[in-house]
């Protein structure tokens, strides 16, 4: 019988080379990435280590991650210059000798001449890869994917580039694992949601998820994921199994049964960004939208244009940092800050009312705040933010105090106006 338990009886370990990760230079950005899409497609990585650019470091990293698993991945060190050794480590470690591999030479060949860059000895030694070993062309490179593949142990060699290497992962490497090591069917659905703590969900969320454990059998897994971010949470279902039928009608009956549960912080679905989300309300109600920001700087100002097709309703921000830019731009009166502070509801309030008088937009959003680590007085702490929202006929204001550091501060007062703005466009 199939066993979920034996989806990859397979255990994968991941080698990442390189002494700038071990210096802490460069930041191993390669190991998340490749743990996060091989465990989303049901693979199991069951150790990573991270050795330095010397030979015997790195076959001592082959001979202890075989010992508990059969499959390694490497990224790095793959280069032609004196530093990169991975392949040399692998030739002593599988054996062969250092070969030209022509399809390699011949793509490198070409792939220098359209760049009108010069093909010369190096080229050979770039195409020069362990006789032992099987090569797969690395299109977004020149560094060489090798197979190797001996008494059951496999090790797959990818560039450190970690825009190379992301590529080969999901259009090679990841299609051949699936094609050669899963017979399993595999399907996720994200729920997206915002400004509710994540052991809130759970609560709300107990009984689905008894019901999710409640259907798990030897052939189908299945799992309720929370994955917090900065003000949000994302709930991932996992399906995993023989039945394609079973599981898809399961996913989508939890999905709308938490939809119906969560409906009020859910913002989207899959992967749409809260940005992109509050864009799409916008645009159903043919609104625009301009911004004042304060503490912030920009930030948000920088979400909303990061959704494409933002010119549709996103007219523009006032970066109102100083005292003068408030007043002279937006129309904040003196006496207002002057009296209550630039932190406060009723310079919040005239930001939000400035803001739709001098940019002409259906919505507006106002932020002010102290995102720290200095500025902070006893009634006004670091983390207190005023964010406002509003129309030509309304707006409210809501004052928050966020406890992170000077960038999650200001990160969470970018989101919460958003979810601000969300609900407010949903109400009216
Ligand atoms: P190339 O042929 O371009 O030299 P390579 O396989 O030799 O490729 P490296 O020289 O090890 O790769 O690294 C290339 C770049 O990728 C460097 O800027 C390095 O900092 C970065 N890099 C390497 N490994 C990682 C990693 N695990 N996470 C994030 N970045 C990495
Ligand atoms: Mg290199």
């Amino acid at each position: 019988m199939f066993l979920v338990t034996d989806l990859c009886k397979m255990k994968i370990s991941l080698l990442i080379i390189g002494d700038e990760i071990l210096s802490g230079e460069t930041l191993d950005t390669n190991a998340h990435f490749i743990s996060k899409i091989l465990n989303e497609n049901g693979f199991n990585i069951n150790q990573k280590l991270t050795v330095g650019d010397t030979e015997n470091e790195i076959i001592n990293g082959i001979e202890f991650l075989y010992q508990n698993s059969d499959f390694i991945i490497t990224t790095g060190g793959l280069g032609p210059t004196k530093d990169d050794v991975t392949k040399y480590a692998l030739m002593k470690y599988f054996g062969g000798e250092l070969v030209v591999n022509q399809e390699m030479k011949t793509y490198l060949t070409e792939r220098y001449q359209k760049r009108g860059l010069e093909v010369n000895e190096l080229t050979s030694l770039q195409a020069s890869v362990p006789s032992s070993a099987e090569v797969l062309i690395n299109t977004v490179g020149t560094a060489p994917v090798m197979w190797f593949n001996q008494n059951n142990k496999q090790l797959v060699t990818l560039p450190g580039v970690p825009y190379e290497m992301k590529y080969l992962i999901e259009n090679l490497i990841l299609p051949k694992l699936l094609e050669k090591f899963s017979t399993a069917f595999i399907l996720h659905e994200t729920i997206r949601t915002v400004a509710v703590p994540e052991s809130k969900l759970a609560a709300i969320l107990n009984d689905v998820e008894a019901a999710i454990e409640a259907a798990i059998t030897t052939e189908n897994y299945y799992k309720l994921a929370y994955l917090p971010e900065l003000g949000m949470v994302k709930l991932r279902l996992t399906g995993i199994g023989k039945s394609q039928t079973e599981i898809t009608a399961n996913l989508a009956k939890w999905k709308k049964e938490i939809d119906a549960i969560t409906a009020k912080y859910i913002y989207g679905f899959g992967d749409e960004s809260l940005a992109t989300a509050v864009g799409k309300l916008l645009m159903k109600k043919s609104a625009t939208l301009g911004i004042a920001e304060s503490c912030t700087g920009g930030f948000l100002s920088h979400l909303i244009t990061s959704a494409t097709g933002s010119s549709a309703y996103y007219l523009g921000s006032v970066i109102s940092y100083g005292y003068e830019v408030k007043t002279n731009l937006l129309g904040v009166q003196k006496q207002t800050l002057e009296s209550h502070g630039a932190v406060s509801e009723e310079t919040c309030n005239e930001m939000v009312s400035g803001t739709l008088k001098q940019l002409n937009t259906t919505y507006a959003i106002a932020i002010t705040g102290i995102a720290g680590p200095g500025g902070g007085t006893p009634e006004k702490p670091v983390g207190t933010v005023w964010i406002g929202v509003g129309n030509q006929t309304e707006t409210i204001t809501k004052k928050f105090l966020f406890d992170r550091n000077r960038t999650e501060n200001i990160q969470l007062s970018a989101v919460y106006a958003l979810d601000m703005l969300r609900k407010f466009i949903e109400v009216k």
